[in-house]
């Protein structure tokens, strides 16, 4: 099975002709049709957390409606106080509540679209006091010890369920999703790691999973035959004493004949070990799941469908998921949030021109674990609907915007969609600044989808590009524009270490943008984003990035299937590392801590696995032939030779606005955005929402 989707691995582009007729095939669910096989998977935005958020998500939801989706998923509601994800998280469990909830359903039957509510109850993982569990076992990624349910107990979690359920019905809602994956409460009972009752709530499987079983049941008696009760099943736990294959297909076929309309696929617990969502996950990675659980379901006669999920981006790769007969359907909830119109461009053979969701995780996810609003990297409107507004212009101006980097990018091609004349201009042959050596990095291929995105977007808008122009103040000042933006970006900083002119030194352009020779043992300077990312680069031997070859990267991570060991983890194999490399960093403690809030692990990890040596607290004294010499502690007393070949500088930015002066002092209106204006702290998120708020309000 595993072998069969290891061949198939990255779906080629265009390798499918449009309009994809899997994909945009409508689906009968025999008491209603969804107009396609597109579901819109639960995130959490932050929006279900709070009542002033409702008209907000109305706008989130419709605006996705009337882009064509066929069925979405709101972000996960409680269904009472003991299940919340965190204090005061939305939840839904009174009529008034219910409500509230019209204004989303109404707006989203309006667009002609159809929503399901997912009833979330945490149990363990809830960030909260009230949290409860099958048994008395902390999570390791909660405080809290979650108190024991007594039978009693868990007959009142049932009825929230059915409650919620009802009330959703009530809402106007089309149909509920039964959140039982990702080691939320529901699938905590289904395993001996989380359930060590003895009661008819635990022991033997028949009993571990007889809540999943009650609520589906007890959910269907409440809601009629005409309402969508999607399931979300934990295919693969991704944890090792997880469910074993003969357990999840038991389960699956037990939900069926409790009533669940559609079955979903979940993937990993959260304390898992194993990347699911992040970009290095190979596109359409666990499809194969959902295709092994497939066969077993219809060859025992249940025909209910399939749908598969993670890391589908584009059309073609859902397309190719489909016709293989992996799924019925495809959940993408990220692509929606950076293209809500992903369907409709789909159907008008528009593929060239979906922003495509580049698996970053740092506006949506990193964002909702630092309970902030999610929104999205490549398309900072997501969740801002109502308030980042793109008008066409009353009065057309002649604007330059110097630097096609992601900043300079995102203002051209806003500022011409409203309507403005505008010229850009770029230094290099080609759009893109920074993200030509991002998208070089292992595991970071997606991002050149932003480029292809944005370069269809440039002829679509009209934007003027004038590549290899390193344009000067005069020139601009000559062209007369109305006003000047520049996104000039950064220079890389020189650290100024004693011998950094020596024949062994390079800066990560270097390594990544000239293909200067590296040798064999490297010693890396700066571990931030982009130390990581050098490293990464270095140790991976070339044209071999895992993420483009689903077999090596399941070997590499320790995913098995789970038909022959339970909850589908083995011993991880990496392949070896391509050099001997040593991360440096002058503060000390754990390096790379000021990486991504739900990635940072796994480029730790990842380095770690190729045997990586990460050292802090360092002094650089001085780099010779032989290698850097560096010392510890603030009496720079004990020293130490980094034996290497190479020392490459990944010493952070400082910013480019060299035009700044010149143009201010002739008067010209002139913004400074994106690395040009700050390069501390700097990333691509930054830079295309300074850029697209700019350009909305010119
Ligand atoms: P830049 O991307 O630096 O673009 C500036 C552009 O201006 C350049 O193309 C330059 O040629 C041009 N220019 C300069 N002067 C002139 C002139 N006078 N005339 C014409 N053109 C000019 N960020 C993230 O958020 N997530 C990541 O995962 C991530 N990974 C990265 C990995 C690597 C290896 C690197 C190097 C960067 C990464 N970044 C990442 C950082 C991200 O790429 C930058 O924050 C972003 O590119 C900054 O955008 P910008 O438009 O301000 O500047
Ligand atoms: P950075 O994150 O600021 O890291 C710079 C590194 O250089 C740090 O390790 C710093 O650590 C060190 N440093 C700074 N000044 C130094 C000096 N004078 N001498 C020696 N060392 C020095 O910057 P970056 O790695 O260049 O990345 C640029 C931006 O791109 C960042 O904002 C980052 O967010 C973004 N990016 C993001 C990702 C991602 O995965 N999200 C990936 C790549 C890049 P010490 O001071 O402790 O030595
Ligand atoms: Fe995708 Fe990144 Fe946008 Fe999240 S922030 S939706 S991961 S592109």
């Amino acid at each position: 099975m595993i072998e069969a989707a290891a061949r198939r691995a990255l779906p080629k582009a265009h390798r499918m002709p449009a309009p994809y007729p899997h994909l945009l095939s409508p689906l009968d669910l025999g008491f209603t049709t969804l107009k396609n096989r597109v579901l819109m998977g639960s995130m959490h935005t932050g929006l279900e957390d709070g009542r002033k958020h409702f008209p907000a998500m109305a706008a989130f939801f419709a605006e996705r409606a009337r882009g064509g989706v066929g069925l979405m998923v709101t972000g996960g509601f409680a269904p009472n106080i003991e299940g919340w994800a965190k204090p005061l998280a939305g939840t839904l469990s009174t009529s008034g509540g219910a409500k509230r909830h019209k204004l989303v359903t109404d707006a989203v039957h309006a667009e002609g679209g159809k929503i399901a509510l997912q009833i979330l109850h945490t149990g363990r993982y809830g960030y909260q006091p009230f949290c409860v569990a099958p048994s008395r076992i902390q999570s390791p990624i909660s405080p809290f010890t979650p108190r024991e349910l007594s039978a009693r107990g868990i007959e009142r979690q049932i009825r929230a369920f059915v409650r919620c359920a009802k009330l959703s019905r009530e809402a106007g809602y089309d149909g509920v999703e039964v959140m039982g994956s990702e080691g939320y409460f529901i699938n905590q009972f289904l395993v001996t790691h989380t359930n060590h009752r003895s009661d008819e709530w635990g022991g033997a499987y028949e009993n571990r999973m007889r809540l999943a079983v009650e609520i589906v049941r007890r959910v269907r008696e409440a809601v009629g035959a005409d309402f969508i009760i999607i399931y979300r099943l934990s295919m693969l736990d991704l944890i090792p004493d997880g469910s074993s294959w003969e357990e999840v297909v038991l389960l699956a076929k037990a939900v069926a004949d409790a009533g669940a309309t559609i079955i979903n696929t979940g993937i990993g617990w959260h304390e898992a070990r194993v990347p699911t969502i992040a970009t290095s996950v190979p596109r359409g990675a666990f499809a194969w799941v959902t295709q092994k659980m497939r066969k077993e379901l219809r060859a025992a006669g249940y025909m209910l469908p399939l749908i598969t999920s993670n890391r589908i981006n584009m059309p073609e790769v859902a397309e190719a998921i489909l016709e293989e007969g992996c799924a019925d359907m495809v959940s993408m909830a990220r692509p929606l949030l950076a293209d809500a119109d992903f369907v409709n461009k789909a159907a008008a053979n528009q593929r060239d021109q979906i922003n495509t969701c580049i698996a970053c995780n740092q506006a949506c996810l990193d964002h909702t674990f630092k309970s902030q609003l999610a929104s999205c990297l490549v398309n900072p409107r997501a969740g801002h609907e109502t308030t980042l507004l793109i008008r066409a212009v009353a009065k057309k101006k002649r604007v330059a915007v110097v630097g096609a980097g992601p900043a300079g990018l995102a203002t051209a091609t806003t500022l011409a969609e409203r309507g403005h004349e505008v010229h850009l201009f770029e230094s290099a042959a080609q759009i893109g600044g920074q993200f030509n050596m991002a998208k070089l990095i292992p595991g970071k291929e997606e991002f050149s989808e932003t480029l292809r995105y944005f370069a269809r977007r440039i002829t679509l808008t009209g934007v003027q590009l004038h590549l290899g122009t390193r344009v000067t103040a005069a020139q601009l000042l000559a062209q007369k524009f109305d006003e000047v933006v520049l996104a000039t970006g950064v220079l890389p900083r020189d650290a100024k270490i004693p011998g950094s002119d020596g024949a062994n030194v390079l800066s990560y352009v270097d390594v990544l943008l000239h293909g200067k020779a590296v040798g064999a043992r490297v010693a890396i300077v700066g571990a931030g984003g982009i130390g990581f990312d050098v490293a990464e680069f270095l140790v991976t031997a070339p044209g071999h990035s895992p993420t483009m070859n689903l077999h090596e990267w399941l070997t590499e991570w320790g995913v098995a299937d789970p038909g022959t060991v339970r909850g589908g983890v083995v011993r991880p194999q990496p392949a070896p590392a391509a050099r001997q490399v040593t991360l440096l960093q002058r503060k000390s403690g754990k390096l790379g801590k000021g990486l991504g809030k739900t990635t940072g692990w796994i480029h730790r990890a990842a380095l770690q696995m190729k045997k990586v040596e990460m050292i802090g607290g360092v002094n650089y004294e001085r780099i010779t032939p032989q290698g850097l010499f560096v010392t510890y502690g603030e009496k720079h007393s004990e020293g130490q030779l980094i034996e290497c070949d190479t020392v490459v500088l990944c010493t952070g930015q400082e910013p480019l606005r060299e035009l700044l002066e010149p143009l201010r002092q002739a008067g010209v209106k002139t913004h400074l955005i994106g690395g040009a204006d700050e390069a501390g702290e700097l990333d691509a998120k930054r830079a295309i929402d300074q850029g697209t708020r700019l350009a909305a309000a010119l």
